[in-house]
């Protein structure tokens, strides 16, 4: 079944995410309900509806589904059981499987070994006691990381030695976590693809991320790596995709080791902040692919028309007030979102930019120059 314009859809999530996904379908005449916790949002305030409940709110669920056609989710920590329920009144994508694997690691790497894709080495830390085996000793220096709820790198510790284990473990609260190997890397690869409800797949190029602090810092697009490393990462995207039987939009991060090995770091079963720049520099953007995919609409091309760099801005920007925009807008080929969020906080994303480069749809050269030179306007402010 297509649902055409003019229907209402639901998302799950209020964040920037779920803003811009409001605005794509906006774009395309659908109207938007938001379901989110907190009364103000990017996505709350963008909506042509609102709903301020917890996710786990039965009445608010079927408040939802009576009143949209489709519902999709801009946020993995979803209860798999409220999208399950969505489902019984109505088309939900992605469906519960598939976030319900994304959003916890252990399932998450339990689905991709069990598939055969390549992971970093990793244990599962249920108690104390898991840190005194072999398998535990040879991950070290290795990266705790909590099993469910973690994101933007919060959530995990890095430890060198047994001691600083034992620290990271009592850090985190002593949850349930998986500890993984630490990689040396040589980049960071990540590739959204979409898959409509026929099953057809659409991948957009590939992006080439650098992160500080576990945060995003920089998404450059397309990544210099060769076509061959390019496709392949495609193609295990696309796999994955196959292999959830998914629908909607999927982000899969990758490792690149020093030797080009590609090891799958993780999956986000929604639109990704390394896929911001499709906004501005591809024919069909992933929220707009989004939309497709979950109202049954035929997939738009991804193709990128412009070289692109995207920046994202963090509250640490906010330390001496509000930056000067101008610093971006006074560069024709930038494009800058702002996501309304009224708090600053250091680490919080509260906008990106993305310089693009129309003379090529290859080299990112010059728009990288050009993007950190902006960078470092703002940060020195
Ligand atoms: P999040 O859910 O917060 O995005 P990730 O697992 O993707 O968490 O980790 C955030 C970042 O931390 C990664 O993008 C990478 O830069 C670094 N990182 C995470 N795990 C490893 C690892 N095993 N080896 C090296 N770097 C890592
Ligand atoms: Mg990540």
């Amino acid at each position: 079944m297509r649902i055409t314009p003019g229907a209402m859809l639901g998302v799950l999530g209020g964040g920037q995410l779920g803003c811009m996904f409001v605005m794509a379908a906006q774009q395309m005449g659908y109207r938007v309900t938001v379901l989110d916790p907190s009364l103000d949002s990017p996505a709350g305030r963008t909506a042509d509806d609102f709903i301020c409940a917890d996710y786990a709110d039965q009445s608010a669920l079927e408040k939802l589904s009576s009143q949209c056609a489709a519902i999709t989710t801009e946020f993995e920590n979803i209860p798999a059981n409220s999208l399950r329920k969505l489902a019984k009144s109505c088309v939900v994508s992605p469906d519960a499987y598939s976030v319900s694997i994304a959003q916890n690691r252990i399932a998450e790497k339990q689905f991709l070994g069990t598939h055969g894709f390549a992971i970093a080495p990793f244990a599962v830390i249920q108690q104390q006691d898991d840190f005194a085996t072999q398998d535990a000793a040879d991950l070290l220096p290795g990266i705790l990381k909590v099993s469910q709820f973690g994101y933007d790198g919060k959530g995990q510790k890095s430890a060198a030695d047994e001691t600083e284990l034992a620290a990271a473990y009592a850090q985190l609260n002593h949850s349930v976590c998986v500890l993984e190997k630490f990689m040396p890397l040589k980049s960071e690869l990540s590739v959204v693809v979409a898959r409509g409800r026929d099953g057809e797949l659409k991948t957009f190029p590939v992006s080439e991320n650098q992160h500080i602090n576990g945060i995003l810092d920089i998404s450059i697009v397309p990544a210099r790596i060769s076509q061959e490393l390019a496709e392949q990462a495609q193609a295990i995207a696309c796999k994955i995709a196959e292999k959830l039987d998914y629908q909607g939009v999927l982000c899969v991060e990758f490792f690149v080791l020093q030797n080009d090995e590609l090891l799958i770091n993780e999956i986000a079963p929604r639109p990704h902040n390394s896929g911001h720049y499709s906004i501005n520099a591809c024919i069909t953007s992933q929220f707009e692919q989004q939309v497709r995919t979950l109202c049954g609409l035929p997939l738009g091309a991804s193709t990128q028309h412009s070289a692109a760099v995207m920046v994202n801005l963090l509250g640490d920007l906010w330390q001496n007030g509000e930056p000067d925009w101008n610093l971006v807008l006074q560069n024709p080929l930038a494009k800058l979102h702002l996501y309304g969020k009224t708090e600053a906080r250091p680490g919080r994303k509260m906008g990106h930019y993305t310089v693009l480069n129309t003379d090529t749809d290859t080299d990112t050269d010059t728009a990288l120059q050009e993007a950190i030179a902006i960078k470092k306007q703002l940060e020195h402010h």
